[in-house]
């Protein structure tokens, strides 16, 4: 079905906000990176049978500065975060970082000295996505949440009052452990 069929009258009215969230969400590019095994299911979807051009996303930046989505496919190694935050840091904005698998949303099996518990301590992440290694169509499930996250990204004094309202609701949240609730 073509978008004529779906505009009979031929009219389109939306706001620059809708706009700017459909182009951005149709133009991610990823930065090539992989810390571990994940990136061997990170490369898988952007082979033919997943097939990531189909998002748009097959054009993956070798430079930082021409990408805006951080997968983090692998664990990440204490020596390895400012690395990483460096990566982030020259990404051009705004950006997104997707924590793929478990050891890069908690460290995973390896609770020790030498593995960062958490990429969230280092850059902030949009999805976390679980599993050991999660497969490719995982990986597509949550860029496709990522789409519909950029699609509804507020702009300008929305996105401040956004913003402020969530960290407040953050804020109300009650503490997990009972002793600490007044
Ligand atoms: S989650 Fe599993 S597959 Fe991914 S980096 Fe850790 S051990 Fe490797």
């Amino acid at each position: 079905m073509g978008i004529e069929e779906k505009l009979p009258s031929g009219v389109l009215l939306t706001t620059v906000e809708k706009l700017a969230g459909y182009a951005r969400k149709s133009s991610v590019w990823p930065a090539t990176f992989g810390l571990a095994c994940c990136a061997i299911e990170l490369m898988m979807a952007g082979g033919p049978r997943h097939d990531l051009a189909r998002f748009g996303m097959e054009r993956a930046s070798a430079t930082p500065r021409q990408a805006d989505l951080m997968v983090v496919a692998g664990r990440v190694s204490q020596k390895m975060a400012p690395v990483l935050r460096q990566i982030y840091d020259q990404m051009s904005e705004p950006k997104w970082v997707i924590s793929m698998g478990v050891c890069a949303s908690s460290g995973g099996m390896f609770n020790n000295y030498a593995i960062v518990q958490g990429v969230d301590h280092i850059v902030p992440v949009d999805i976390y996505l679980p599993g050991c290694p999660p497969r490719p169509e995982m990986l597509l499930d949550a860029i496709v949440k990522l789409h519909d996250k950029i699609q509804n990204m507020k702009l300008g004094a929305n996105r401040q009052r956004e913003i402020t309202e969530l960290e407040q609701a953050r804020l109300r949240r009650l503490p997990l452990a009972p002793e600490l609730r007044s």
